[in-house]
């Protein structure tokens, strides 16, 4: 099994790497945005709770996404590496997955880290907002919000993953094909 966590802020472009990964390498896509956004439309009470936190820019709380998560794996056993996108988000969060892929005999490979300007996120996720139908990028004030959230709870999960010597610092700026062709070239040497 190979797992990889793409990691960045709110707008750095994980979601489209991610679908060019997943293709690439053939892993199982798991966004914790993706799965909250369909049980919100879904209905469900797990998506009703998650919305009130989502619309205003927060975080939605841990147990409720590493539950997610949780049954996520479960429901994938075939799966031959997956990819984490928007996850972990919080220390606790971090601690929870590596909980969890040790029960399966695996752990995180690589950390790959994209780096954007604020100015940029904020230009980008106006941007998607025009066509994406997601009500949290049509308001600037959410966005900053979700940047803040970042800063104060998501940005440390890198330290954490340091401490392992597995994070990989990536320029996010720049066309998605040569970002694409970084992301590679990282995952390349480390896969055996
Ligand atoms: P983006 O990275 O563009 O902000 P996502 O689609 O990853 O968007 O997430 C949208 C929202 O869903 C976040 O702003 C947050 O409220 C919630 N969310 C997603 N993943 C998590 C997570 N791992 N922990 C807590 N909240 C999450």
């Amino acid at each position: 099994m190979f797992n990889i966590i793409l990691f960045g802020p709110p707008g750095s472009g994980k979601g489209t790497q991610s679908q060019n990964l997943i293709s690439k390498y053939g892993l199982k896509h798991l966004s914790t945005g993706d799965l909250l956004r369909n049980e919100i439309s879904r209905q469900t009470p797990l998506g009703l709770e998650a919305r009130h936190f989502i619309d205003i820019g927060q975080l939605v709380p841990d147990e409720v996404v590493i539950g997610m998560i949780s049954s996520a794996l479960e429901t994938n056993p075939e799966a031959n590496g997956f990819l984490f996108d928007g996850f972990p988000r919080t220390e606790a969060q971090a601690e929870a997955l590596d909980k969890l892929l040790e029960l399966k005999k695996t752990s995180i490979a690589v950390m790959l880290a994209l780096d954007v300007s604020e100015e940029e996120l904020v230009k980008r996720l106006l941007h998607r907002g025009q066509s994406s139908g997601r009500s949290d990028d049509t308001n600037e004030n959410i966005i900053r919000s979700r940047i803040v959230e970042y800063e104060n709870k998501t940005k440390s999960v890198a330290d954490y993953y340091a401490r392992f010597n597995k994070v990989v610092h990536i320029k996010g700026e720049g066309s998605v094909d040569e970002i694409f062709e970084t992301l590679c070239h990282e995952i390349d040497k480390r896969k055996v």
